[in-house]
């Protein structure tokens, strides 16, 4: 009975998977590709109420050369955060201060 069983669980491992979840994460064999380190707003760590879209030194990391606004899995930001930042680039991007193309 017993190795009946193991044989029928190497031929179906979907459902090995489902029995022992907990386990099989470990031994995946395929890399993440994100990191388990939980991010910290940047702007909320130095106690940063409200962006302004002329206080461009705190934008500038939330943004690239080109004028995307950065992801927040990218960034670590928050999502109050990061609504202002969005607001603050697309005035920026009003002001042409950043362009609007990518
Ligand atoms: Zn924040």
């Amino acid at each position: 009975m017993e190795n009946n069983e193991n044989v029928k669980n190497e031929q179906n491992p979907a459902a090995e998977k489902q029995e022992n979840r907990g386990e099989s994460q470990a031994r995946r064999p395929f890399r993440r590709h994100f990191s388990n380190k939980k991010k910290v707003c940047r702007l909320c760590a130095e106690k940063i109420k409200h962006v302004d879209y002329k206080q461009f030194h705190l934008i500038k990391p939330y943004c690239t050369e080109t004028g995307r606004i950065l992801p927040r899995k990218v960034t670590g930001a928050c999502a109050k955060h990061q609504r202002q930042l969005a607001r603050a680039i697309k005035i920026n991007r009003n002001l042409a201060l950043l362009p609007y193309n990518d």
